[in-house]
């Protein structure tokens, strides 16, 4: 949540009476307990497994590999991608002392290597951290299966997050292999 969206929910909840604040409370505790992560993708999810793995409407065979569950629901949104996703929870950051163990990149091998798939997706942001994430993901991958990259339109820096739904459509569809 950006400073602008957290003022205008604080000026929101001033403005309510106190009953209707305090189901509000209630309800985001019960959220709270209830949200984890899925066990196959690491997406947040209120079941062990969530909808998106469970949904045998989509393709199996392409895993696309995000930093961030919002970097799903950002993905969702263009209705452009049918396939499986896979949550890395991060990116490399050496000063925050993130590297491989504290990213789910093992279980995403282990996920990799046990299928036939016909692509892996990285759409990681085109940040320093983001592209050695890729590129550090992309090498572990590549025995295993068919690698891209999606084409970001967005300068060197660019969020995944803050891409609107044509920008995240065209970068998809523009994806490369990855060298
Ligand atoms: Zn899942």
């Amino acid at each position: 949540m950006g400073p602008k969206t957290a003022q205008r929910l604080a000026l929101h909840i001033l403005k309510r009476p106190e009953a209707e604040v305090e189901a509000l409370a209630q309800a985001l505790i019960e959220a709270k307990k209830k949200i984890g992560l899925c066990q196959i993708c690491f997406h947040l999810s209120a079941e062990p497994v969530c909808s998106i793995c469970r949904d045998r409407n989509r393709d199996e065979m392409i895993i696309c590999v995000v930093s961030d569950s919002r970097d799903v629901i950002a993905l969702e949104k263009t209705r452009e991608y049918r396939g499986k996703y896979h949550v890395l929870g991060g990116v490399f950051s050496p000063m925050e002392g993130i590297g491989p163990e504290q990213l789910n990149i093992q279980p995403l091998v282990k996920r990799v290597s046990q299928q036939q798939l016909k692509e892996v997706i990285l759409a990681i942001s085109p940040t320093v951290e983001g592209e050695t994430t890729t590129f550090y993901v992309g090498q572990l991958l590549k025995p295993f299966t068919k690698v891209t990259q999606i084409a970001f339109g967005l300068p060197m820096g660019g969020d995944l997050e803050y891409a609107d739904e044509v920008t995240l459509a065209r970068a998809l569809e523009g994806r490369r292999e990855l060298e």
